[in-house]
């Protein structure tokens, strides 16, 4: 049934629900305190230059495109994204910091602020990271394969009565379990934080990708949970990759892409990891490392 809808204020959230609820057969009328719509993201012109009031970056450029798809519409039947060289410039008194387009670019720029700090940022951002990935990696396996303890819980993992017949103590064994996925969930999320960003139910995000790189590899093999987040992710982003950019680089001007060219959007990635569990789980139930059967 149509109803009578009122919707206050005209910034994207009111104008994109005004426009789904209108396509649902309501009559919806929207209200704005300011003399334009577009709330935050409205412009200001004066003087003869124009000032974007909020936002400046054009973020998830996948929601954008699916809105416009709702409507049977293409957002380049409206706008073109062109992306900028510098990305953007703060003018202070005595300075003016160009961020460009690039890392290689935004190192540079900070090498001419601070000597030595755009090394230790490229540094940072490309080794530190995988470095400490693999440190991590190495330790765990070592524990795992040296150390009495670890033995014990790889013994305990393979054959719980056979472990208890050789007097290891399960509790232990499943509090040293417990202790190190902590300290491991813990650094992995500080890892991702830094390099996407941190908000409270990340976790819950990752969660599935995780489980299903366990099964892949294998339950209870480290190096299938190891290499299974391997395949999942190359997986996720093989599949909901916007192969835009790559196509960019290589077919000329004329031939450029209008569309981003993914295989799938990436609201999908859940289902990705979601189908790759479900087909091991169907052809290949132990995993490519013949872990256990769940
Ligand atoms: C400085 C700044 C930089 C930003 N940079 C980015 C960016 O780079 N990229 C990005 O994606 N996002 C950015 N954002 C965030 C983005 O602008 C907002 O998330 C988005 O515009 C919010 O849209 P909205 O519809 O939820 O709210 P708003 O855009 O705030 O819309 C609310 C509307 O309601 C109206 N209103 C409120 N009360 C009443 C009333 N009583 N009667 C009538 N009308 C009323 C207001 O006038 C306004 O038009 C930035 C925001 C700011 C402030």
């Amino acid at each position: 049934m149509s109803k009578n809808i009122h919707i206050i204020g005209s910034g994207f959230s009111s104008l994109s629900a005004a426009c789904y609820l209108a396509k649902a057969g309501h009559q919806v009328s929207i209200y704005e305190k300011n003399s334009s719509v577009g709330g935050r993201a409205r412009q200001l012109i004066k003087n003869g230059f124009t000032f974007d009031i909020g936002p400046s970056w054009y973020w998830m450029p996948d929601i954008f495109d699916r809105f416009f798809s709702d409507f049977g519409k293409k957002t380049s039947d409206y706008y073109q994204i062109d992306k900028l060289d510098p990305a953007y410039k703060i003018f202070f008194d005595d300075d003016i910091i160009t961020v460009g387009d690039c890392m290689e670019k935004i190192c540079n720029e900070f090498e001419r602020i601070e000597k030595g700090s755009g090394i230790k940022l490229n540094k940072f951002i490309n080794v530190k990271i995988l470095k400490l990935k693999l440190i991590l990696v190495s330790i765990l396996f070592w524990f795992l394969n040296k150390t009495k303890t670890g033995k014990s819980m790889r013994a305990y993992s393979d054959n719980e009565d056979l472990a208890l017949l050789s007097g290891i103590d399960p509790k232990r064994v499943v509090m040293i379990t417990w202790i190190i996925a902590g300290i491991l969930a813990t650094i992995g999320g500080a890892l991702y934080g830094l390099d996407k960003s941190f908000k409270p139910f990340t976790y819950f995000n990752n969660m599935l990708p995780i489980f299903a790189a366990a099964i892949v590899g294998g339950i209870g093999n480290p190096f299938g949970a190891f290499l299974g987040g391997y395949v999942i992710a190359f997986s996720e982003i093989f599949l909901t990759y916007a192969y835009k950019k790559f196509f960019m680089y290589v077919l000329p001007a004329s031939m450029e892409p209008e569309t981003l060219v993914q295989l799938l959007s990436t609201d999908y990635k859940f289902a990705v990891s979601f189908s790759i569990l479900v087909i091991v789980l169907l052809y290949r139930p132990n995993g490519i490392f013949k872990g256990k059967v769940l």
